[in-house]
This record gives C-alpha cells, sequence and structure tokens, in this order.
C-alpha cells in the first residue's frame, strides 16, 4: 500500500540501505532477534513513525501494524494523550534516582484492578520482572525448583529461557549458547495444558495463562484451576506471566478472566505505553520479602522512570471495560473475516482468539502445546502468507509464533482492508 505522508529518514536511506547499516554496527542489525526477518527472510522494514494502526517505513510506505510492539501498542501508536504525558513528564526531568508521585498513581492503578495483589514493583522490561518475581518466589519459600512450560515465553534470563516460544523457537534453539547447566539445572520444562507433579521442593510454577508466543494457545479448561491446585498441596506457589495478557484481555488481566488467582504476577507491555517498563506483584506478605523489606534483593537506577510511569498511567487510563469491549469486538471481526477469507481460497487455516488476542495457524485442528504448535509453524506457509499481506500494506509479525495485536485505533474499515489483503493473499498462498 502506498503512502499518503511520504517520510523520508534524516540519512535520505531506503529500507535495505540502513539495513545495511545497521547489519555494519548492530549484531544482524537489530537489537530484538525476531526483528531480523530470519524465519520469514527479506529485508526489514525499517520504521519512520508510527500513527494509529499505521506504521511508515522510511521509503514513505504505510502498512496497518498488527505487530504493536508485541503488545504494547493497544491504543494505537502515538495516541495524543500517551504523547502529551510523556512529553509533560520529560520537560520535568527523565530520571531522578528519588521516588516520584507518578510511580504511585501506577502502582496503585494496577493493584486496584487486580484482585489479591497488595503490591507491585516497578522494574525495566518484561523480562527483568519474570527473573525477579522467581528469585522472590525462591526466597519466600525457600525452595529452588521451578517449573515452566515448554513454548511459554518469559524473557531471556538464563534460568527460563530453556525451551522458550517466540524468537526462542524461530531460531531453532532449545535455550541458548553460553547458558551453564548449573542456570538451568532447578528449571523442570512440563508440557503446556498437562497440570505437571508438583512437589514439596517446587518453589514456583511459572505460566503463561493464555499462551501468545507459540502462535496463541488457549489454557484447556481446567488446566490454570489444576495448576492452582496442585500449588496449593505443595506449598508452592503460581506465578502467572502476565506480560502480554495483563490489562489486555480484560481489566483484570488472565486472573479475571480465568477466575483463577496467582500468587505472583509479572507484567510488561501494555502498562508503559510503549515505553520501557516491567512490574511484578503478589500480596503484601509476599513483597515483604522483598528488599527493602526483606532479604531478596532487587534494585533499578531506572526503575519507575517518570517517563514510562507517565505513559502507562495515560494508556491505564483508556483501559475501560468499554475499552475492552471494543477490542474484543474488533478481534472478533477479524477472526471471522479471516477465517472466512481462507475457507473460501480453500486454504487449511485457523485463527484461534481469546478475548481481544488472535493468532493464526496454517493447519488444523487447533494445536494445544507446544509440539503441535512447531508442528504447524515450521511449514511455510506462514512465511508465504507473511510476505504477500506485506506486500498489501499489511504488517504482522515476522514469525509464526507470534500473535496478533490488534488495537483500539484498528477501527472498522481498518478491519475491512485487512481482511481484503487476506482474502487476497489466500488465493495465492
Ligand atoms: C514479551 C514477554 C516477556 C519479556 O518481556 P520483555 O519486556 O521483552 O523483556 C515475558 N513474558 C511474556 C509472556 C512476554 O510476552
Amino acid at each position: 500500500m502506498t503512502n499518503s505522508n511520504p517520510a523520508l529518514s534524516n540519512t535520505g536511506l531506503s529500507n535495505t540501505g540502513l539495513f545495511a547499516r545497521a547489519q555494519a554496527v548492530i549484531p544482524g542489525g537489530v537489537n530484538s532477534p525476531v526483528r531480523a526477518f530470519g524465519s520469514v527472510g527479506g529485508t526489514p522494514y525499517v520504521v519512520e513513525r508510527g500513527e494509529g494502526p499505521y506504521v511508515f517505513d522510511v521509503e514513505g510506505r504505510r502498512y496497518i501494524d498488527y505487530v504493536m510492539s508485541y503488545g504494547p501498542g493497544i491504543l494505537g501508536h502515538a495516541h495524543p494523550d500517551v504523547t502529551a504525558a510523556i512529553q509533560h513528564a520529560a520537560s520535568r526531568g527523565t530520571s531522578f534516582g528519588a521516588p516520584t508521585e507518578n510511580e504511585v498513581l501506577l502502582a496503585e492503578e494496577m493493584c486496584r484492578r487486580i484482585d489479591g495483589m497488595d503490591m507491585v514493583r516497578l522494574v525495566n522490561s518484561g523480562t527483568e520482572a519474570t527473573m525477579t518475581a522467581i528469585r522472590l518466589a525462591r526466597g519466600a519459600t525457600g525452595r529452588d525448583t521451578i517449573i515452566k512450560f515448554a513454548g511459554n515465553y518469559h524473557g531471556h534470563s538464563d534460568a527460563l529461557l530453556v525451551a522458550g516460544g517466540s524468537g526462542v523457537a524461530q531460531q531453532g534453539l532449545k535455550g541458548s549458547e553460553g547458558v551453564t547447566a548449573g542456570a538451568v539445572a532447578d528449571t523442570v520444562v512440563a508440557p503446556y495444558n498437562v497440570v505437571p507433579e508438583v512437589d514439596e521442593s517446587v518453589a514456583v510454577v511459572i505460566v503463561e495463562p493464555v499462551a501468545a508466543n507459540m502462535g496463541l494457545i488457549a489454557p484447556q479448561p481446567g488446566f490454570l484451576q489444576g495448576l492452582r491446585d496442585a500449588c496449593d498441596a505443595a506449598g508452592a506457589l503460581l506465578m502467572f506471566d502476565e506480560v502480554i495478557t495483563g490489562f489486555r484481555l480484560c481489566p483484570g488481566g488472565a486472573a479475571e478472566w480465568s477466575g483463577v488467582r496467582p500468587d505472583l504476577w509479572a507484567f510488561g507491555k501494555v502498562i508503559g505505553g510503549g515505553l520501557p517498563v516491567g512490574a511484578f506483584g503478589a500480596s503484601a506478605e509476599v513483597m515483604a520479602n522483598l528488599a527493602p523489606l526483606g532479604a531478596v534483593y532487587q534494585a533499578g537506577t531506572l526503575s519507575g522512570n517518570p517517563l514510562a510511569t507517565a505513559a502507562g498511567i495515560a494508556q491505564l487510563s483508556l483501559l475501560t471495560p468499554d475499552a475492552y469491549e471494543q477490542l474484543t469486538a474488533t478481534a472478533t471481526a477479524l477472526q471471522d473475516g479471516m477465517t472466512e477469507a481462507f475457507a473460501a481460497a480453500g486454504i487449511s487455516a485457523s485463527v484461534p482468539r481469546v478475548g481481544p488476542l488472535l493468532g493464526v495457524f496454517f493447519g488444523a485442528p487447533l494445536p494445544t502445546d507446544f509440539d503441535e504448535a512447531k508442528a504447524i509453524c515450521e511449514n511455510v506457509i506462514y512465511e508465504r502468507f507473511f510476505h504477500g499481506m506485506l506486500e498489501h500494506g499489511v504488517a504482522l509479525a515476522p514469525g509464526a509464533y507470534e500473535a496478533i495485536f490488534p488495537s483500539l485505533a484498528h477501527t472498522a474499515d481498518v478491519v475491512t482492508a485487512t481482511i481484503e489483503a487476506v482474502r487476497s493473499v489466500a488465493a495465492t498462498l
């Protein structure tokens, strides 16, 4: 699709020109591996700016964007309220190393929305949130073992990278070089959607309550409650990694959506309005183990950053119950339209949806765990679909393991244009 807005890079270079320069000074040309188009081939578009549901590349080409920074852009790009909040905060100083009012307001708003979460600690990424929450769980229980599920992604800390979804899966790596055997010795990996055996050595079971990093896979009925019961029986803690689902599925995230209350939560993405932020939270009793109250240490020079908290507060204030209804309606329209377009073209595809979250699998039936997801995601159809959509002006994530993120800026017209593109591309698959 072409551009109404010619947008030029400062260097005047094209996507290819800039990406070539990027590769000389940034490994693979990217600061996060999935962005490199490694699993779909080709050269990434280099973003010049975003506006509402669109991103524009440095050549002025416009795309309807469903990457949305992998989740933070729930209002659409450059929402005026978020932009104004950041500008106002920036004009008053960017970081102090002392408490600020906005940290209090953001923490209060998060705790208000999440039943059972009394306190949060703000950090700078989802990776930091899960990594530190694991330490907190170990400190609080005096136990070492953690259980995670294959295909769930919890950021790139050593103990959690094993059998991660998302970019780890796209690279075809089981975990990562550079992670010692010792670092993962206490990590047990279990298949998703099966309640594992939890014994009294287990500090915490960490789970994506709706898995969104191996394509979109919903928890089977009873899975999350089964984890709750198994953890209770063993005196282990249950952590929901809500870095994607938090403040996206509904006001109270996956805990409210599922009716299962974990002991620990990890957040990121939506709560920062596109600025670097993460958070973990729990009851006052569990959080009392954290320094300076308790003996579990954690710190951060930029944590609770004034720009990030201002953006997060502005973003959350717009995420009303009506907003979630609108997001769900948008996702449902996309699901229906895409399903119909694939069927019309005779393509075997499934378009799973959980509330406002969407995915696509080129195969059926819907996978329920990582092995089934891999069997589907490793066929080359996604790659062809991805490039076809890009040519039709729709940017999906450059990897079959990622979710589709409609925002509040994706209006009915934008959805219609997306479905028309799907129809055209499906006919070519
Ligand atoms: C993105 C993600 C993370 C990691 O967050 P970063 O901010 O990228 O470090 C952790 N858990 C889940 C479920 C995620 O989707």
